[in-house]
């Protein structure tokens, strides 16, 4: 007899599963569960409950004796098949669909750590993750330290003494501070620490954290994933190890739970995110260098840049520099603010990883909640301004840049 309810039953798989896939492949085929109605697309399963043919199979539902889906809360065939597809992306055992990109983080990390423990970060972080290491996680007594991310030295100190999770964002948000993310695994693991990488920035596509020796990967399925500005989502990945000792029990029970048509629109956006991130960080790329050549930029802080401090350590570790830099204007706040009113074609927002071109002031708006002097040290002055491109021709972005100029 079936172990999955009728309808749920996939059809045959079709590819060899001895066949080494490419990763684009996985992007349209990985995860997919068709149901007995043999559609083509990925079908939505709106649905928070589960039914059971009788009592004693729900009973061994609840035992795990059968594979059995239960609640919402634990699991979802459309969010499955969102999480079977990223992880098979990602090149990880297991995927779990979150709610946002932070309650992902929170989960990560909360999940492993009790009153004493010790958590190493580094100093560059979104704003968000900045605030539940330095005022929520203290207050259940977990002691956080943050280094200097690109300083080897640092990184030894801070990790000669027993540390429980290494929480590392590289490239970091705004200003793309590069990371070496296989130098910090091998210091974290001689002391026994899980180290988590937030890769938001670098997207699946570009970085894999995981095959650099980091234990867990968390994103901001906002970002790049979606990448059109439609849902909220987020996800963890890493070994199943980690999955069952850790991490299932806590969202489980604490409840980020993703929505399943959140699921259902990035289980079809990651079909698409390969050619996006691509087209997205060609054009990035171009405008990163048209910007370092005006007089108007002081610094432009891009992953592909020669001029990038971390430049060595990027062509190592990504493939490609990203859809975002970080712009340091010569001048004011004003001037700054004068240029991004300027535009024509980019869009002030505070998302970033999208299908438009998006221009954003972190100092007033996304990293305002850094102290000023947090701000100084990681290099977000009062005329940095982020620049995420998206995916309209690079010719006409350039024209709006010149012509805000
Ligand atoms: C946006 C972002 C997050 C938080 O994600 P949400 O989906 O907004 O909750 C975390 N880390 C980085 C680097 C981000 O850019």
């Amino acid at each position: 007899m079936s172990k999955r309810p009728w309808g749920y039953q996939p059809l045959p798989e079709r590819a060899d599963p001895q066949w080494d896939l490419h990763p684009d492949t996985h992007a349209v085929r990985a995860g997919l569960a068709r149901s007995g109605f043999g559609e083509t697309s990925e079908a939505l399963y709106l649905n928070s409950g589960f039914t059971y043919s009788s009592a004693e199979e729900a009973e061994a539902a609840f035992a795990d004796e059968v594979d059995h889906f239960v609640y919402g809360r634990f699991a979802n065939p459309t969010i499955a098949m969102f999480e079977n597809r990223l992880a098979a992306i990602e090149g990880a055992e297991f995927c779990i669909g979150t709610g946002s990109g932070m309650s992902a983080m929170f989960a990560s990390i909360a999940c492993m750590v009790k009153a004493g423990d010790h958590v190493v970060a580094s100093a560059s972080m979104f704003s968000s993750c900045y605030v539940v290491l330095t005022e929520i996680l203290p207050k259940w007594g977990i002691t956080v330290d943050f280094v200097t991310g690109t300083d080897p030295k640092i990184w030894a100190v801070a990790l000669s003494k027993p540390t429980k999770v290494v929480f590392i964002e590289s490239p970091s948000n705004p200003m793309l501070e590069i990371v070496d993310i296989r130098m910090v695994s091998d210091l974290a693991h001689k002391v026994g620490a899980t180290v988590v990488v937030d890769n938001v920035m670098a997207s699946p596509i570009l970085q894999k954290p995981l095959e650099l020796g980091a234990d867990v990967v968390m994103y901001s399925a906002t970002k790049h994933i979606d990448g059109q500005g439609r849902v909220l989502a987020g996800a963890i990945l890493g070994k199943n190890s980690y999955l069952q000792e850790h991490l299932s029990q806590f969202v489980r029970h604490t409840g980020p739970s993703l929505s399943p048509f959140n699921a259902w629109v990035l289980v079809k956006s990651l079909e698409t995110m390969g050619l996006r991130v691509e087209r997205m960080t060609n054009s990035a790329q171009k405008i990163a260098e048209f910007l370092e050549s005006r007089p108007e930029i002081t610094n432009v802080r891009y992953p592909g840049l020669k001029s990038h401090p971390g430049y060595a350590i990027a062509q190592k570790q990504m493939s490609g520099g990203g859809s975002t830099m970080g712009i340091e204007f010569k001048g004011s706040q004003r001037d700054a603010f004068k240029f991004m009113n300027k535009l024509r074609v980019i869009d002030i927002s505070n998302n970033l990883g999208d299908s438009k071109s998006l221009i954003t002031h972190p100092a007033s708006s996304t990293h305002r909640r850094l102290s000023p002097e947090v701000r100084a040290e990681v290099g977000i002055t009062d005329s940095v301004l982020r620049l995420s491109v998206g995916l309209e021709h690079s010719s006409d972005l350039l024209k709006d840049l010149e012509q805000a100029f």
